[in-house]
């Protein structure tokens, strides 16, 4: 392959940015020089206008495969990964079967063999999401497994918990990831409880439900000194245990959605079943402490929670539709929309949640590096002025259901280069 150089744009960094060309050759950023200079041989790429960041990292995408390929597949949730400007991604296990031993991650990463991103897999952390009997971790583990969740569930019993903690203490890089809700408190719960829910006559998942899960569980992550992270977390009661713990030195991380940014409880009204994810939308209190937690470094990561379903099954009522929204496609354009575009939040450190940070959570080597001489060319291009609008039909997902529907957003991903092969591009 002969060098390629994208030309014109500015390059961001977590550490600053500044205009300049990126010379790419082969699998590898080899230089990144004055804007203009000449580069002999090399295959010009025009990014005028651009931003040129590192490729973007999301560590919770439901990609459905094994067993619910109706509503997406690898193929397809990857191809709108690389539109969204990902170079790498880790699935959540809740799939059917379960992704909970070596030959199911093993099946997974065949299916994946192809895809425009690096599809990584986590494991559950017990035995099909039974939360009785934990996984065979290191055997997991040694398959190059780093991720551990029972996500779409909590893991509720605290000494498996415990347990589960105790074990990443052997096994560098594991981390523990909860989906923070207790099943008792949320049990027959749609949207957040509060006064939308009241008005609307369905049941109510507080947002107690998540802090006594976060509070407990760093507790145990300071205990047992294992390395903790807090899935989708959607209230200032979470943040403030995870702010503490932090302080305390706990080894405790969390990510947030772009949609727990954006969106309230008051949204979904207008959003029908597209607003219904688990946890639920918030409230403005809540969000304004999540992007407050998101600039100051109190929350490490956004993560999307991918979670596509097909149209028949999100036409049921809010009490028994299923949860979640797309998100791969639209995750760094919500970000620089109603954050960095506004000046909320710098381009830096929206690289920083949106891939150096993230790629150091779920341990993916090769992500997450800047743009810099000697990284693998995982970059993502992107106009930070053009706007678009959302046309859920024209995505790669199999599924439709994205909130963001007919919403004009700022910031739009032009290409998607992994390993230095271009993955997506805009004509
Ligand atoms: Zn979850």
């Amino acid at each position: 392959m002969s060098a390629q150089i994208l030309r014109g744009g500015t390059v961001v960094n977590v550490d600053g940015q500044r205009r300049a060309d990126v010379v790419v050759d082969g699998d590898r950023i080899v230089d990144v020089v004055a804007s203009g200079v000449d580069v002999a041989g090399a295959t010009d790429i025009d990014v005028s206008g651009c931003v040129v960041m590192p490729g973007l990292v999301d560590i919770q995408v439901h990609f459905r495969e094994p067993g619910g390929t109706e509503a997406e597949d690898i193929s397809s949730g990857a191809a709108g990964a690389a539109r969204g400007g990902m170079t790498a991604v880790v699935m959540m296990p809740n799939t059917t079967p379960a992704i909970d031993r070596v030959e199911v991650v093993r099946d997974v990463r065949a299916a994946a063999a192809g895809a425009p991103v690096d599809v990584h897999t986590s494991s559950c952390l017990s035995v099909d999401r039974q939360g009785e009997r934990l996984v065979d971790f290191a055997a997991l583990y040694a398959e190059g497994v780093r991720v551990f969740t029972d996500d779409g569930d909590v893991l509720a019993d605290a000494g498996l918990m415990r347990q589960a903690l105790e074990a990443t203490l052997a096994l560098p890089g594991m981390v523990v990831s909860q989906h923070c809700e207790d099943p008792s408190l949320v049990a027959g719960g749609a949207i957040n409880e509060g006064a939308v829910s009241a008005a609307l006559g369905v049941g109510g998942r507080p947002r107690e439900a998540e802090e006594v899960i976060v509070a407990r569980d760093v507790a145990l992550a300071r205990l047992t000194g294992g390395r903790y992270h807090v899935l989708h977390l959607s209230t200032s009661l979470a943040l403030a245990h995870v702010r503490r713990a932090k302080r305390d030195g706990a080894r405790v991380t969390c990510e947030v959605t772009p949609q727990h940014l954006v969106l309230t409880d008051a949204d979904v009204e207008r959003l029908g079943t597209n607003g219904k994810m688990n946890p639920p939308l918030r409230t403005h209190v809540d969000v304004a402490a999540l992007r407050q937690g998101l600039v100051a470094g109190d929350v490490d990561a956004v993560a999307t929670d991918h979670a596509p379903h097909p149209p028949a099954a999100k036409a049921r009522d809010l009490a028994t539709a299923p949860p979640g929204m797309l998100g791969v496609e639209t995750a760094v354009s919500v970000v620089w929309t109603h954050l960095v575009s506004r000046g909320l939040m710098s381009p830096s450190r929206a690289v920083e949640v949106l891939s150096a940070s993230p790629a150091r959570i779920a341990g993916l080597e090769g992500h997450g590096q800047p743009v810099a001489p000697g990284s693998p060319a995982n970059i993502c291009v992107l106009d930070p002025t053009e706007t678009w609008r959302v046309e859920p039909a024209t995505m790669a997902s199999k599924s439709l259901n994205s909130p963001f529907a007919g919403d004009t957003l700022t910031g739009r991903v032009r290409l998607t280069m992994r390993r230095g092969v271009i993955q997506h591009q805009l004509g």
